[in-house]
């Protein structure tokens, strides 16, 4: 069954997340890909998949993530967050995990938990 996957990484963190979509691109090409702008333009540029852009995070990407999830949009986030700096959106950030907890949305901080969710869509 088709899921809608949103796709975020903090900028330390856009490489490991073209690498793991790269990894990835035969089973997300099964999918409905979206992600913050920044983070979806790079992963469509450098992957060829197909990625909706919603804002770039700082400038309301992850409110716009974070709402879809709330309307029963969203099925699973990749959220690369980067634990080693301060974000200027950091409020932004902690809402989007919140909201995930609520409406029991599978998201994924690192590497081995993607792994683990993209397991279960083989
Ligand atoms: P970006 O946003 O993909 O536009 O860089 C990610 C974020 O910082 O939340």
């Amino acid at each position: 069954m088709t899921k809608r996957i949103a796709l975020i990484a903090h900028d330390n963190m856009k490489d490991t997340i073209i690498d793991w979509c790269a990894q990835n691109k035969e089973i997300l090409s099964r999918h409905f890909l979206c992600g913050t702008g920044t983070t979806a333009t790079r992963i469509n540029e450098a992957t060829g998949l197909p990625v909706k852009a919603y804002l770039s995070g700082p400038l309301g990407g992850d409110q716009q993530i974070g709402a879809r999830v709330a309307t029963g949009e969203i099925d699973i986030i990749i959220f690369f967050s980067d634990p080693l700096t301060a974000m200027p959106h950091d409020p932004d950030v902690k809402a989007l995990l919140r909201i995930a907890q609520v409406y029991d949305v599978p998201i994924a901080n690192n590497r081995a938990t993607a792994d683990c969710i993209l397991q279960t869509l083989k």
